[in-house]
C-alpha cells in the first residue's frame, strides 16, 4: 500500500483541504475484504519485528494518534495492537489534565509514558492536544505559566518545543510517528449519530462531544497549522482518510510495519566466547 502519499515531512506547504477523507487509493469498496487481509498480514510481520525489537532493546517506537471525536481512535488501536506481544506494548491516553499535571510543565505526563527501549507505545492523545483543544479553547492562561511565557509567539514556540522533545527523543533511539485521523464532518455526525441509536455504543456517547463540534472549523484550522509546524523528517505526520474504517485501520498497520522496517531491529548475536560454548551447554544437558 502506498502510504507516503499520506506522509508529510515538511509542512510548509501542507493544506488540509488538499487531503480527502474518503480516499482508498485505487481500492473501493468491493475490496474491503482484500485488504482486511492485507491488515492481517501487516499485523503477522508487525509481530515478527516486534519480537526482533524487544530482544534488541535498543529502539522503540512512540505511535501518536490525534483526531476529532469518534474518528475512531480506539478501533484504530484496538486492530493495529491485535497482535501484539502485550509484554512489549503499552497504550496511554491523555484526557484534561489533572490539577497536578497542571502544575508540572505540559510535557512531564509525556515523559512518564514514553515507551522504554525494545517496546512499542501508543499514544491515544497526546502532547499534540497543547496545540489543538488548548488552543481552540484559549487555555494557556489556565496552565499556571508565568506572564513573559504567555507574551509573543506563545504558538510558535510551543510548535519547536514539540519539535525539540521529539528530535530529543528520535536522537535517543526513540522513534516518533504521528497519525492523524482525517475524518469528515458528515461522517462524525453519522458516527455520534450511531452511539446515540446503538445502546451497545450509548456509554461512548458524551454530551461534550456536541459542543466540540460546533468549533469543528477551529479544530480543523488548528490540526492544519499543527501539521504545517510540526512535521518533520525524524517524526512526520501521517493525514489518514478516516471515513472509511477498514481503510484506515489497513494504513495505520501498513505505516508501523514501514516503521519498524526502517529501524530493522535484529536479534542480539551471543559473544563469541559465549556462542562457543553453545556446544557444551547442549552436551552437558543432554547428558542430564
Ligand atoms: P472518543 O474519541 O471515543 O470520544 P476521547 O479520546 O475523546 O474518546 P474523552 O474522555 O471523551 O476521550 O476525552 C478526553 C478529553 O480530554 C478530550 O476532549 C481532550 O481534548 C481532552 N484533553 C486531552 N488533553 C488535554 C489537555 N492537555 N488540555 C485540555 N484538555 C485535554
Ligand atoms: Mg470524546
Amino acid at each position: 500500500m502506498k502510504i507516503q502519499a499520506f506522509a508529510i515531512r515538511d509542512g510548509k506547504e501542507f493544506r488540509l483541504s488538499n487531503y480527502s477523507t474518503d480516499d482508498t487509493l485505487h481500492f473501493s469498496e468491493s475490496d474491503e475484504q482484500a485488504v482486511e487481509e492485507e491488515m492481517r498480514e501487516n499485523i503477522t510481520e508487525i509481530e515478527k519485528l516486534q519480537d526482533r525489537l524487544y530482544a534488541e532493546n535498543r529502539h522503540a517506537v512512540l505511535l501518536v494518534i490525534q483526531a476529532m471525536d469518534a474518528a475512531g481512535k480506539d478501533g484504530t488501536i484496538k486492530h493495529v495492537a491485535s497482535g501484539l506481544n502485550p509484554q512489549g506494548c503499552q497504550v496511554s491516553c491523555f484526557k484534561a489534565p489533572s490539577a497536578t499535571e497542571i502544575d508540572h510543565d505540559f510535557l512531564w505526563r509525556i515523559e512518564r509514558e514514553v515507551p522504554q527501549r525494545g517496546n512499542i507505545g501508543i499514544f491515544n492523545r497526546s502532547h499534540y492536544e497543547e496545540v489543538l483543544v488548548v488552543k481552540v479553547h484559549d487555555l494557556p492562561s489556565k496552565e499556571m505559566l508565568p506572564d513573559d511565557c504567555l507574551k509573543g509567539d506563545f504558538w510558535e514556540r510551543r510548535y519547536r518545543q514539540i519539535n525539540d522533545y521529539e528530535r530529543y527523543l528520535y536522537e535517543n533511539g526513540i522513534v516518533p510517528v504521528k497519525i492523524f485521523l482525517h475524518l469528515s464532518k458528515k461522517e462524525q455526525k453519522k458516527r455520534i449519530l450511531a452511539r446515540i441509536d446503538d445502546p451497545e455504543k450509548n456509554w461512548k456517547f458524551s454530551a461534550s462531544d456536541l459542543e466540540e463540534r460546533k468549533l469543528w472549523d477551529k479544530y480543523q484550522d488548528a490540526f492544519e497549522e499543527m501539521i504545517q509546524n510540526t512535521s518533520t523528517e525524524y517524526a512526520p505526520w501521517y493525514v489518514v482518510p478516516a471515513d472509511k474504517k477498514w481503510f484506515a485501520r489497513a494504513v495505520v498497520s501498513e505505516i508501523l510495519l514501514d516503521t519498524l522496517r526502517k529501524i530493522d531491529p535484529k536479534y542480539p548475536e551471543l559473544p563469541k566466547e559465549q556462542a562457543e560454548l553453545l556446544q557444551h551447554y547442549r552436551e552437558t544437558l543432554a547428558k542430564d
